[in-house]
Parts: structure tokens; C-alpha cells; sequence
């Protein structure tokens, strides 16, 4: 196996989601693990495992081929279906007894034509109502909320399992942004009441993801649909040292680690230079370690300069530009070929720094930096 692997700690996967269990307010609450982008790049089988396991009744995924791994993998829980679908993967969605989010009528209608072939299972179809309450992507308008309800209910083969909604900027602080999502939620209310007012059963209401459940425990409902936070990462301004100050306490563990092992250490003279565009040279005799890891990988181009990484627990700059495939770091004496490197990661992996800093190196979140670590990266369980 190549050195570049991404290490996935199993116990930390299995602390967060019990940790996620100690946040709700009323134990019923159900829990439905984000599996999508491959479990956040930690692995959506490894994840979903650990989620059962620990009596988690619901998974979701964004695309139709994610959903069918879980199934392959012999994964039979409630699998919700976040993200749009085309219309010739109905077939798939019903094969595969995924349970979409729908929210307009031509949807309602492709879904009750495919489930009256005879092919299809005699069993319902579970499908979520999704309402649009201000994050302006999927969903109906609130007030069709009851009529799209309606037209699902009276569709011979289609369950209303659950009312959903989304929320836009959950994960922030400010008073405009906390008033946002107190007004989406007041909105979503609204919806489900019409929905009972004409005489329905609206199924498990949910709206609340990571940054939701944690910032506004008021609002985690029948279930919550946590992703982030499973992997160990807090969503954004919702942060450990912000949970503190509002009295709640929560501790997440990061899942993954991203390693190497120092493919070769080259001695440079002063005046050489390190890699395309020679944006770095060597300003007197220095020691530079090549890296089999590269953008390819996902290891941002733009993390550098500034990216620095831990050898032996020690931190090393990256110098010059990172290549599709490889790196280089300016080391010391005493660093070898062989020699074990952290990118990032928990601290039990020797890495000096998490996703969330290599993420806030970058201006983005540690979401893209976990989602971007490719697929030729092998995945090795520790356990
Ligand atoms: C991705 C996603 C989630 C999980 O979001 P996190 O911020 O990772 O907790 C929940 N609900 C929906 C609809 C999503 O698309």
C-alpha cells in the first residue's frame, strides 16, 4: 500500500456520536447520520457502521450510487436521500428503498408513476416533504406545504415519513443570523401545523444539522441530521469555546488523519530552487524531504505557502509549490527517508494541527479540507 493513506479513528467516530446522543434534550430524539461525500471522506461504511451500531436509525446520502454502497454493504436502516435525483434513477431509488426529499408536484407525480410498474415493490416508498424556509435550495414554498402533503398521502405507494427543512446560517452567531434561524423555524412550524390542520400526519419533523442541534437544542424535533460534528468537527462559530460560554459542553475527537512517509531528503545549495514557478529557493545549504503527496491527493495547492507539517513531533514548512502528486518540506538532520509525517489530524496520530486550521489557512471549512482527500488516498481503520 502507498505511505499517503488517510488513518480513520474508530474510537473517535463512535465518542462523537455519543457524544451527539449526550446533546439531545429528549432521549426519543432520533439521530440521522450525514454518510454523504463517502462519510465526509472518513468513509461512509466505516461510518455507517459505527452509526448503527450505536442505535443510530437513520443515514442519509446525496446521491442515488451512495445510497446503493450502503446497500451493497448490507446496510438496512432508514437511508434519507438529500439531494435531488434525475428522473431515471427512480427505478434505483425504489430498488434500493432510499427515501428522497421531494417538494413539488411533477416529483410527487414521477415517483407514484414509477412505484404503479409492476416491477416495482408493493411496499411504500418513505419520502421526506421538503420546505423551503429561507435557505433558498430544495423545498416547496410553506404554503404548499399542505397541498403537496396531501397529493404524497393520497399517492397509493408513497409514505409522508417525515416534514424537513434547512436552515442557512445556523452555524453563526450574530444576532441577525440567530434571528434568521428562529424565524425558519417558526415558518417550518407553521408548514407542519397546516399540514395537521388538514387532517395529515406530517411523520418525523426535523430541521436541525450540526450547527442546529448544537447552538439551538429547542429546535432538534423527532430527529436531528448531524455531519460534521460525527467526524469531529464543529460547524463553524458553533465551535467548543462558543458551546462553553452558552453552558453546554461538547467534546469532539477529529476521525481522520492524513500521512505520509518521507519518500527522500535531498541536500540543496544556496540559489536552488523547489518546485514549478520557483516560488522558493534555498537561501543557503538546506535539507529538503520529498512528500509522495500532492494536490491530486487532496492536499490544497493553495495551502501553501504556510502549510507546515510534523515530522517526528516537529513542525516543518512546506517550501515551493505543491505538485499533483508530491511535495517538498525544508527538514533538519534529523529527518529520514521513511520517516512518518501528519498533516493533520487528532493529536493520538502525532499531527501538530487539525483540519479546522489547515481549513482557516485556507479560507474555507474543514468540510472541503476532509471532502477534498481523494480517492486514491486508501482508507486504513484504526482501531
Ligand atoms: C449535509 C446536510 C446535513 C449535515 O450538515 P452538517 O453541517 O455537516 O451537520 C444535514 N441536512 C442536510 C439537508 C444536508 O444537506
Amino acid at each position: 500500500m502507498r505511505s499517503t493513506q488517510a488513518l480513520i479513528y474508530r474510537k473517535n467516530l463512535i465518542h462523537n456520536i455519543n457524544e451527539i446522543k449526550r446533546q439531545l434534550k429528549n432521549p426519543a430524539t432520533k439521530i440521522c447520520v450525514s454518510v454523504k461525500a463517502d462519510g465526509y471522506g472518513c468513509g461512509a461504511i466505516t461510518t455507517a457502521q459505527a452509526a448503527v451500531e450505536c442505535g443510530v436509525t437513520h443515514l442519509a446520502v446525496a446521491t442515488v450510487d451512495e445510497g446503493s454502497e450502503l446497500r451493497d454493504a448490507g446496510i438496512k436502516c432508514d437511508v434519507l436521500l438529500y439531494s435531488p435525483f434525475a428522473f431515471d434513477e427512480i427505478e434505483d431509488v425504489f430498488r434500493l428503498d432510499l427515501s428522497p426529499f421531494v417538494f413539488d408536484e411533477e416529483i410527487v407525480e414521477k415517483l407514484q408513476a414509477e412505484s404503479q410498474k409492476p416491477k416495482a415493490k408493493s411496499q411504500k416508498l418513505k419520502v421526506h416533504l421538503a420546505v423551503d424556509t429561507g435557505m433558498g435550495r430544495v423545498g416547496c414554498d410553506p404554503k404548499d406545504a399542505a397541498t403537496l402533503a396531501k397529493k404524497i398521502v393520497l399517492s397509493e405507494n408513497l409514505e409522508l415519513a417525515g416534514m424537513c427543512t434547512h436552515f442557512a446560517v445556523s452555524d453563526s452567531t450574530t444576532t441577525d443570523d440567530v434571528a434568521y434561524t428562529k424565524k425558519q423555524f417558526a415558518i417550518f412550524c407553521d408548514a407542519i401545523q397546516n399540514v395537521r390542520d388538514s387532517g395529515l400526519n406530517p411523520g418525523l419533523c426535523h430541521c436541525a444539522a450540526s450547527a442546529g442541534l448544537l447552538a439551538f437544542p429547542e429546535m432538534q424535533m423527532d430527529m436531528v441530521r448531524p455531519g460534521i460534528i460525527t467526524y469531529g468537527y464543529y460547524p463553524d462559530k458553533i465551535n467548543r469555546e462558543y458551546l462553553e460560554s452558552v453552558g453546554r459542553h461538547c467534546d469532539l475527537r477529529p476521525v481522520m488523519a492524513l500521512k505520509t512517509n518521507v519518500a527522500s531528503v535531498r541536500e540543496f545549495d544556496a540559489g536552488k530552487s523547489v518546485s514549478y514557478g520557483r516560488t522558493w529557493t534555498a537561501q543557503q545549504k538546506t535539507k529538503i524531504a520529498i512528500l509522495p503527496v500532492g494536490y491530486a491527493d487532496g492536499l490544497l495547492r493553495r495551502s501553501s505557502p504556510g502549510l507546515e507539517v510534523a515530522i517526528g513531533g516537529k513542525k516543518y514548512p512546506v517550501r515551493g509549490r505543491i505538485c499533483m502528486d508530491q511535495c517538498m518540506v525544508e527538514v533538519d538532520g534529523s529527518v529520514k527517508r521513511g520517516d512518518e509525517v501528519l498533516i493533520f489530524g487528532p493529536k493520538e496520530s502525532g499531527a501538530l494541527q487539525t483540519a479546522q486550521e489547515i481549513a482557516d489557512a485556507t479560507n474555507t471549512i474543514s468540510y472541503e479540507v476532509m471532502t477534498s482527500i481523494s480517492e486514491r488516498v486508501p482508507r486504513v481503520i484504526v482501531r
